[in-house]
């Protein structure tokens, strides 16, 4: 088995070396990672400047890696398309600090490194632990493997990527596995406007979560519950609902 391993925290993220320590003894594991963090990149590429990779050694591992100036979906492209010396049976993005639920989706570095494994039709994983501090990646990395295990037995949809986020709790306080939906989960955006030392404003983009509508069933439900959320995210955006209200409208080109 060939997995080849990613990330959006960077290369030297213990998230990342606690994954790779789990799976390089069960199976062939490869590295391509962002030099620096790019938490929050979404689901960018880099068509308009050179990627490079850089052959780089992570600490207490034989594993081979490289480094790229590219983002989580340029890395694993970078992979699947030249560095590795073949087709890897897995991806898998992580372990990420801080959770992946609800809205973050759409920004998240992490998911989308296993967006891209899927769109190559590659069975994908996004792992996350729930916490930004003082994180314990130990329980998440035996749980990446044990998915890795069912995922090759059993196969994901074509379409369809794990989305999976752990407890920060050691593996005796985790309650369970529940397997969840997409959740609500949002952020007020708020914009710091400040000086800078040259007397120019300077903007800052932050958010608090909003006020928690935990729904019975959703990733941060079972998470905030102490349970391990792994929820089966579709590529394809189309709202089915939707789509039958639509045909309903007047629209003609008019
Ligand atoms: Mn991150």
């Amino acid at each position: 088995m060939r997995i080849l391993v990613t990330n959006d925290d960077g290369i030297n993220s213990l998230g990342l070396h606690a994954l790779v320590r789990e799976l390089e003894g069960e199976a062939e594991t490869f590295v391509v990672a962002p030099e620096h963090e790019r938490s929050a990149t979404g689901h960018a590429i880099t068509l308009h400047k050179p990627l490079r990779a850089v052959p780089t050694i992570l600490p207490e591992s034989d594993v081979k890696a490289w480094a790229t100036n590219g983002t989580p979906a340029d890395c694993v492209a970078l992979g699947v398309l030249g560095l590795l010396p073949g087709r890897p049976d897995i991806v898998i993005s992580g372990i990420n600090v801080g959770p992946n639920l609800g809205r973050d989706l759409t920004y998240s570095g992490t998911v989308s490194g296993a967006m891209e494994g899927t769109i190559f039709r590659i069975p994908s994983l996004a792992v996350s632990v729930g916490a930004f501090r003082d994180t314990i990646f130990e329980v998440a990395a035996g749980f990446a493997m044990r998915l890795v295990r069912q995922v090759v037995e059993r196969g994901l949809p074509e379409d369809t990527l794990l989305n999976v986020n752990v407890p920060n709790l050691p593996k005796d306080q985790i309650k369970g596995v529940k397997i969840t939906r997409q959740g609500e989960k949002r952020y007020i955006s708020t914009l710091d406007k400040r000086t800078d030392p040259r007397g120019r404003p300077y903007y800052w983009l932050t958010g608090a979560p909003a006020p928690q509508q935990d729904a019975e069933g959703t990733d941060s439900w079972a998470l905030a519950l102490g349970y391990i959320s792994v929820t089966p995210i579709r590529l394809n955006m189309t709202d089915p609902d939707a789509l039958e209200a639509l045909a309903g409208w007047s629209l003609e080109i008019g």
